[in-house]
């Protein structure tokens, strides 16, 4: 104890950057957070970036672990980075001619945009005003920074009501008639601080503090204490970002943008974020401080001159309005995208002429950007072809799989915003987060409408469709967080005009009301009435030589779980190597076979049964006929019926009349035959292979189905499917045995009526933890084994799927499960048994074939696992096939090393 008493106190937490020095580097970002370790490494390579110091994440954690409150010696390095700035600046914290101030804000590892606080303008209290005044020869630049000041500090340090500060600022313009903040005189702005100040006494019962080392670790604690604000949490949660990863706080010397004329701030891109394309995109504001620019409350200008032409935009561009400025700018991308091999998002600010850089960071960027910046980077020999299949995040992919508005289709525009995220959606117009919620829990399709939105918004916006705000710009909160979501969204709608209270929208003489259909198209920033037509995505381009580049690198072959001719179609166009899982009850519950079903469920003996499924049998041929056409010399694994038989019957009192009339029974016997069917634990009883044990003529009629159908096909097209027929739910040897053993004589036979055959393999599916223990023996009967997670999470875990998730989002939010194990294979748990059974089937018959067909088969995370157990292939969803096409190519490269 003590041992660890003494290492904690003899770290480091502090590291500086500027004027020459740089403790840290972007190989830091852990330690430093993204932007402290992006500044410290924009200094070291000699970029403008002002002095100053990253407070580091173990501190962040050590706050929590110590009841929120800091170690002396953390005191006396904090000290050292002020006096590392004042050297450089020349000027000192809290000095009344002529003070240091300094920005305070948050930066973890990964980018939370808007999530937590930040502090700018700090060290001015009632003395330092005066000296930053006539230091800077301009009064009233000097009182609005206090008043910003005083602000920002009693919002995020404070805690007080915001509100009541943007009143009183709105009545002070008011009564002299102003619009713009801009106004407001020197004199105006005193007489606002003096009434701030006198809000801040009357809300917390003390005045605001004059002390500036009291202001600093105010501000610190309060931007560590954002780790733990709810919105920051509910952003961890959707975004996978371990709590325990606190955030880094960095203190810098404050430039203003807000000096006049030929100062300004403003956020940008080294390539188009929305589309990719490969111009400067940005956004700037002239005379402003960095928050109103991302903010979203005034609306930006342009930085380049062909962007604001495109726009048709009147207020100048910043190449037109800071030439000189914006040339330097222009240099400083192009030397980041060199350094970084990335395309970046940077905030910058210039003071009087000259250019100071705030941040870099990797910027976010839409699918359909991430594709065409890895292709054309790769192209430009910026960087190799496998770092841009490692660049673009397969779970992005989903974006780009999805429809689009359809051209043809009527199109009631009702006003037009910028084009912030792409993707058309349609839904009911709500107002506030909470209603876009509930309504969308509700399986309503929503679009959000805001004035503007801000983070306490994100749990709406994440319900919603899509997003649609009447104010800010490509880069207002709504822009990043959408565009981080994959949600479509349109912001800076500016004829909108949205009245919350009232929940209504009007634009051009019309009325929104709530529940009010809309679609909007981020792709075009146009916002429809009604609900517009879709149109499948376009799967050529950029996305198509990625996927030939990941294609080229992966080991483990993509299959699709696909049972019906249309899935399959689409499966194979997303490339799918065949099918993994064909659920043969789907076909059961399709209204011309259910009645036959029921009559062999209903039947009371063998005969009664076989009777039925000769009814049945050549639809099922049919199905497979359909399937295997499609799916003509791939494999196709089809498994044989799983679900326990009263599923198949009537729940509902009303029903039971017509099903018993259309079965030829009478009601009571149906009723009787329900109840016996009856089970307290379905997922757990006669279900599976238990079924197949006890009545096998159903896996025999589905067996001959199979093969039949296989025939017909290959006689047909001349090219035969491979038929895997699977056996689910074993847990034994024996049971596969029996099983196999149907299919082996039913495939003999048919091929002996049909004097031709074709190639299967009978294997089963490994979902319980005994069949992975015992798959050493059950490979002796199986040829092939198909890991069904679904059923083998709960079974090991002991969580029923379909109740687990009124608990398991409080266990994932404690830790308990890193990600839900539903969602991502449990490697420690589940995925021990499936390297276990692999390894046992190996050793058995070292030529097995070994897949998954659980829903944990289009997930990356599992997909990286199933690489690392050296399966042959992956079985995921038809929409989700490319997404596991690139997981598997990331996977093979990363185990290359
Ligand atoms: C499984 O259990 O993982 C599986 C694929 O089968 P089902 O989801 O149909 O139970
Ligand atoms: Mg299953």
């Amino acid at each position: 104890m003590a041992t660890a008493a003494k290492t904690q106190a003899d770290e480091r937490y502090v590291y500086r950057f500027g004027g020459g020095v740089s403790d840290g580097g972007s190989g830091d970002k852990n330690l430093l957070g993204g932007k402290g370790a992006n500044l410290a490494e924009m200094a070291s390579i000699g970029l403008p970036v002002p002095p100053g110091f990253t407070i580091s994440t173990a501190m962040c954690t050590r706050y929590y672990e110590e009841g929120e409150t800091f170690p002396e010696s953390v005191r006396g390095e904090v000290a050292a980075g002020i006096v590392h700035i004042e050297g450089i600046t020349g000027k000192k914290f809290g000095d009344a001619s002529d003070p240091l101030l300094v920005s305070v804000r948050s930066g973890a590892r990964v980018s939370m945009p808007g999530m937590m606080d930040t502090v700018l303008n700090l060290g001015l209290n009632d003395e330092t005003v005066e000296g930053l005044a006539s230091a800077s020869g301009d009064e009233r630049f000097a009182w609005d920074s206090y008043r910003r000041f005083i602000q920002m500090y009693s919002d995020v340090v404070l805690g007080l009501d915001h509100g009541a500060f943007e009143e009183a600022l709105e009545v002070a313009k008011e009564d002299k008639g102003f619009t713009l903040d801009t106004e407001l005189s020197a004199a105006d702005l005193k007489a606002l601080v003096a009434e701030f100040k006198s809000l801040v006494e009357e809300q917390q019962g003390a005045p605001f503090p004059q002390d500036v080392h009291d202001q600093l670790w105010g501000a610190v604690g309060a931007v560590f204490g954002s780790w733990q604000s709810d919105r920051a949490k509910v952003y961890r949660r959707l975004n996978d970002i371990p709590g325990s990863w606190g955030t880094a706080v960095n203190v810098q010397a404050m430039v203003f943008g807000n000096m006049g004329d030929t100062s300004a701030t403003g956020v940008a891109f080294t390539r188009d974020p929305s589309t990719g394309h490969n111009a400067y995109y940005g956004e700037f504001l002239i005379n402003a401080q960095g928050e109103d620019v991302v903010a979203g409350i005034r609306t930006p200008q342009y930085l380049t001159k062909a962007a604001r032409e495109d726009a048709g935009a009147k207020p100048l561009s910043m190449e037109e309005a800071l030439p000189e400025a914006y040339t330097e700018l222009a240099a400083v991308f192009d030397r980041l995208e060199r350094h970084y091999r990335d395309m970046q998002d940077i905030e910058f600010t210039v003071q009087q002429g000259k250019l100071w850089m705030l941040q870099t960071r990797s910027g976010k960027r839409t699918a359909k950007a991430a594709l065409k910046i890895a292709v054309d980077m790769a192209a430009e020999g910026l960087i190799t072809r496998d770092e841009a299949i490692l660049r673009v995040d397969p779970q992005a992919l989903d974006q780009l799989l999805h429809p689009t508005l359809d051209p043809s289709a009527a199109r009631d525009v009702l006003t037009k915003g910028l084009p912030a995220s792409p993707g058309a959606a349609s839904g009911a117009a709500v107002f506030d987060a909470d209603t876009a919620e509930k309504w969308a829990a509700d399986g309503k399709a929503v679009i959000l409408l805001r004035t503007e939105t801000s983070p306490e918004d994100i749990h709406g916006m994440h319900a919603a469709k899509g997003i649609l705000t009447a104010r800010g710009g490509m880069t207002s909160h709504a822009a990043v967080v959408a565009r981080g979501m994959g949600r479509p969204c349109v912001s800076g709608a500016g004829a909108l005009s949205i009245d919350n209270k009232a929940k209504t929208a009007r634009v051009g003489g019309r009325e929104v009301k709530e529940g009010d259909l809309l679609t909007i198209d981020g792709a075009t920033g146009e916002v429809m009435a009604g609900e517009v037509a879709t149109i499948q995505p376009e799967l050529a381009g950029d996305f198509g030589t990625l996927m030939v580049w990941a294609d080229e690198v992966r080991r483990l072959k993509v299959r699709a779980n696909a049972e019906t001719p249309l899935d399959c179609r689409t499966a194979r166009d997303f490339g799918a190597e065949g099918v993994g899982l064909c659920r043969t009850e789907h076909m059961f519950f399709e209204a011309d076979r259910i009645t036959a079903v029921r009559q062999m469920i209903l039947a009371e003996d063998e005969a009664g049964r076989r009777a039925a499924l000769e009814k049945l049998l050549p639809e099922q041929r049919s199905d497979f006929q359909a399937i295997f056409e499609v799916m003509a010399g791939l494999p196709v694994t089809v498994r044989l019926l799983d679900p326990p038989l009263h599923e198949f019957l009537p729940h509902e009192e009303a029903e039971f009349a017509e099903v018993a009339t259309a079965a030829g029974v009478d009601v009571d016997t149906l009723k009787r035959r329900a109840g016996e069917l009856h089970e307290f634990n379905p997922m757990l009883g006669h279900r599976g292979c238990r079924l197949g044990v006890t009545y096998p003529e159903i896996y025999e009629v589905q067996a001959r189905a199979i093969f039949e159908a296989a025939l017909d096909v290959a006689e047909k097209s001349g090219e035969a499917p491979i038929p895997e027929i699977m056996i689910p739910l074993v847990a034994t040897k024996r049971e596969l045995e029996l099983m196999k053993a149907v299919v082996d004589r039913t495939a003999k036979a048919v091929f002996d009526e049909r004097g031709k055959t074709v190639e299967y393999l009978v294997g089963t599916m490994i979902e319980l933890p005994r069949a992975a223990l015992r798959a050493g023996e059950i490979a002796e009967a199986g040829e092939f084994f198909s890991f069904g997670t679904n059923d083998l999470t709960q079974t090991t875990l002991g969580v029923s799927r379909d109740d687990a998730g009124r608990f398991l989002g409080s266990y994932v939010e404690q830790g308990i499960y890193a990600k839900d194990p539903f969602v991502s294979i449990d490697v420690e748990g589940v995925g021990e048994l499936i390297r276990l059974a692999a390894e046992r089937g190996r050793a058995t018959r070292p030529d097995i074939k070994l897949g998954i067909c659980g829903e944990h088969g289009g997930d990356p995370a599992s997909i990286a696992f199933c690489e690392s157990v050296g399966l042959d292939y992956v079985s995921a969803s038809p929409y989700r096939v490319p997404i596991a096409r690139l997981a598997a190519a990331q996977a093979a490269l990363k185990a290359r090393g």
